[in-house]
């Protein structure tokens, strides 16, 4: 399992609420891909939860 950041992060934070042991908001949102897989509950709460649709689980 990937997850990826697309171009548009607005960088609201939100992602990094829901799951802060997998993405972590400076400007833009970044994933800790070694988290991933221990985390799938909360990334997918998280991609559902991006205003802008931009956390591509693939
Ligand atoms: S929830 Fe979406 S827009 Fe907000 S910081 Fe995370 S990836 Fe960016």
């Amino acid at each position: 399992m990937t997850v990826k950041i697309n171009d548009g992060c607005i960088g609201c934070g939100a992602c990094a609420s829901i799951c802060e042991e997998v993405f972590t908001v400076d400007d833009v949102a970044t994933v800790n891909e070694a988290a991933v897989e221990a985390n799938m509950d909360c990334v997918k709460e998280a991609a559902e939860s991006c205003p802008v649709g931009v956390i591509e689980i693939e």
